[in-house]
Formats: structure tokens, sequence, C-alpha cells
């Protein structure tokens, strides 16, 4: 099963795969209560989860890392610091408009956070059974999809955002060629549904 946890403007997820309780991701910072209290009223046990897996070092998918003191972490390499020093990645922006956005937000994205130490990295494969890491650059450089076989489902972070009409590309990104790659890449998995963090999950509408 896979659980849509709604923050604010972002989401964290609860996967229940082969017995195994998931996190992935966050949210923005002050967020940990929220996603465990979340959690038992989805009626599952907050301590049996096991690790929390993050899509990228963004500051709303890290920001209560700290605060969940789940035991295990994990994260690409390319995202390590960030969690190790509590502090998000900044978002590569490309219009004005963005970046007055951004900087009305500034308190969600410059926060100091609760560091995590000991976090392990994320290598393309099978991280937990029924759970498949794919490296996934673009956005950032650290962005990874997962693969959930059972569920026949896509969770792709913030490589796409979702709308009524289908998947679109996201407008924050680091590399506009590696982004297109990366969907092309996930594109030849057959899936029934695609999992994003921003706006509407559904059926994979691709973008191209
Ligand atoms: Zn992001």
């Amino acid at each position: 099963m896979i659980y849509e946890i709604n923050l604010r403007f972002v989401k964290a997820f609860l996967l229940e795969v082969r017995g195994k309780l998931i996190l992935v991701d966050s949210g923005t910072k002050g967020n940990g209560n929220r996603i465990l209290n979340a959690v038992t009223s989805l009626g599952k046990d907050s301590r049996r989860i096991e690790a929390v897996i993050y899509t990228h070092s963004h500051g709303d998918h890290i920001g209560s890392a700290g605060e969940l003191k789940i035991p295990r972490n994990l994260i690409h390499e390319n995202g390590l610091r960030y969690l190790t020093n509590g502090i998000g990645r900044k978002p590569v922006l490309h219009s004005t408009a963005l970046k007055i956005g951004f900087a009305l937000m500034s308190p969600f994205f410059n926060a100091r956070l609760s560091p995590v130490f000991g976090a392990e990295t994320l290598k393309e494969g099978e991280v937990f059974p029924g759970i498949q890491v794919i490296y996934t650059p673009g956005h950032t450089d650290d962005s990874i999809t997962l693969y959930m076989e059972d569920e026949e489902a896509l969770l792709v972070g913030d490589m796409l955002q979702g709308t009524k009409k289908g998947l679109r590309l996201p407008s924050i990104y680091e590399d506009f060629e590696l982004l297109r790659k990366s969907v092309e890449k996930v594109k030849q998995f057959r899936v029934k549904k695609v999992y994003v963090s921003h706006g509407i999950s559904g059926p994979p509408r691709w973008p191209f």
C-alpha cells in the first residue's frame, strides 16, 4: 500500500510493502509530529517505521528529517551533506515569478533543520524487498524515483508534477536535458499510477 500524507504544499508518503513500513520524505521543517500522527491515524504503529527514504534534498522534502527520529535514513550520495548539515538544498529557479515566490517562502527553505547523522546512501536497485531505486537526476543531482513492483506504481518526487490533465515537468530544475532523460528512463516501467510530491497523483499520462 502507498498512503499519501498531505502536508502544506507538499506530501510525504507511507509505504507498506511486504510487511515493512517505510516513509518517503519529511515535508518542511516542523512537520515531524504531524507525519507521525498521520501514520497513527492510518492505524499503523509509527514505532514500526524502519527507514525514511528521501527523493532529494530540497528543504520541503528533508525539512523534518531530524524530528522524526527514525532509525535509518537513506538519500542519494549527492544529497548526504544536506541531511548532515541540517540545511535544505537551494532550488535552482528560472523565472522572476519563481524567484519572488521563493523569496516570500524563504522562512521554509532557509530554515536551520535538525541534522541527521549516520544517513546511508542510496544506490540504484532494490533497497527493500519490493522497492527499487531508480536514479533520476535533473530536478536535482540527487533525485531518485521509487518503483514498487507489487503496486505497479512509481513515486517520482519532484521529477514530475501532477495536474488534472496529467503529468508535467517541474519549473524548478538543475539540468533540463537530464530531467528529460530521467523521464524517458522511468517511462520504460509499466505502471498504473504515478505518485507525485506536488499536485495530483494519477495514471501515467506522461508529458511527452
Ligand atoms: Zn524539489
